[in-house]
């Protein structure tokens, strides 16, 4: 479905990025991941995707630095000779109601997932619209379409999301680029981990049960590929129903 396009999946070391990474490769993409830290995980992952057969690199890079974004995206175009799909996946949580939530707690959940995102999509911008094809695909969430107390940074940096995904999803709509976002709710990963036991959360989820990364992925691969051709601008839920 994939083959030979080259994708760069930021956070694509660890949990959804991961999957999205491994599902990609089998589908025949050469994969550029970034991670912001665990040099471990990523050489893990991208050791799984070699075996793939497929070309990939992991990158060491803060998607909230847009220097840092702007160095590595050009040695990633230079490395893998362009660029056709991006994931903006990398995403921080640092959870609190309002009254003890930081300036510096809200400043870094929104430079992470809402600013990486755009420093992320400023760098491929130019390459997709000279190509006159590309897919851009933000991993937004459901606490960005119904909010969620204790999380007002980390909602107001999903809800950002789906506000710039529909603003690039016009401005790339005549270029042949799709721009689409994903909102998923409950995924079983590192970030969820401590809430995967919390049977209370799951009555809540009509299929009383948490996504895997694998469930995302699956649906990432869709809007990576020409199965979605004219589809932009989106925001898809992946939830079990939760946001209903
Ligand atoms: P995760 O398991 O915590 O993995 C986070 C990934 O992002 C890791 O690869 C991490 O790299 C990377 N990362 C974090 N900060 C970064 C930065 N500043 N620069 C570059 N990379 C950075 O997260 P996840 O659960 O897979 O979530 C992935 C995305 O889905 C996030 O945007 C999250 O908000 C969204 N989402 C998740 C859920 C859920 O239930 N899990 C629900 C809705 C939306 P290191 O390993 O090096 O730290």
């Amino acid at each position: 479905m994939l083959k030979g396009k080259t994708a760069i999946v930021t956070g694509g070391s660890r949990g959804i990025g991961a999957a999205i990474c491994k599902m990609f490769a089998q589908n025949g993409a050469n994969i550029a991941l970034l991670y912001a830290g665990n040099t471990q995980k990523a050489e893990e992952t991208k050791a799984e995707l070699l075996q793939m057969g497929v070309k990939a690199e992991a990158y060491q890079c803060n998607v909230a630095d847009a220097q840092q974004v702007a160095t590595i995206c050009k040695q990633i175009v230079k490395d893998f000779g362009g660029v056709d799909i991006l994931v903006n996946n990398a995403g921080i949580t640092k959870d609190k109601l309002v009254p003890m939530m930081k300036v510096p707690d809200f400043d870094s959940v929104v430079d992470t997932n809402l600013k990486g995102a755009f420093y992320m999509i400023k760098q491929v911008y130019p390459v997709m619209m000279k190509q006159r094809s590309g897919k851009i695909i933000n991993i937004s969430s459901v606490s960005g379409l119904m909010g969620n107390p204790g999380q007002a940074n980390y909602s107001a940096s999903k809800a950002g999301l789906v506000g710039l995904t529909k603003s690039i999803a016009k401005e790339l709509a005549g270029r042949g680029v799709c721009c689409n976002a994903i909102a998923p709710g409950f995924i079983a990963t590192d970030m969820t981990e401590n809430l995967s036991e919390n049977n209370q959360l799951k009555d809540f989820i009509p299929m009383k049960k948490f996504g895997t990364p694998q469930d995302v992925a699956k649906l990432a691969l869709f809007l990576a590929s020409d199965q979605s051709d004219y589809i932009t601008g989106e925001v898809i839920r992946i939830d079990g129903g939760l946001a209903m």
